[in-house]
């Protein structure tokens, strides 16, 4: 390999804005409520049935783009 560029500088360009979308997008939705009256008025998507062998089926709000009922860190 001819690339000079050091991995642990390397790595840091490979950071991009994408990347910090989705840290945020992280952040917000770790705060949002998980109850489902919160989500009362929005779009939810209850029809999901494909983890219901495996998984209790809690509803995705696709206004916020979370699955409800539990937070995905426990
Ligand atoms: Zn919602």
């Amino acid at each position: 390999m001819s690339d000079s560029i050091p991995a642990h500088i390397r790595a840091e360009l490979d950071v991009t804005p994408a990347w910090w979308d989705q840290q945020y997008h992280a952040l917000v939705t770790k705060h949002i409520p998980r109850d489902l009256d919160y989500h009362a008025d929005h779009d939810l998507d209850d029809g999901i049935q494909f983890y219901a062998s495996s998984y209790s089926i809690a509803p995705w709000c696709i206004t916020c783009g979370i699955r409800l009922g539990r937070t995905p860190d426990g």
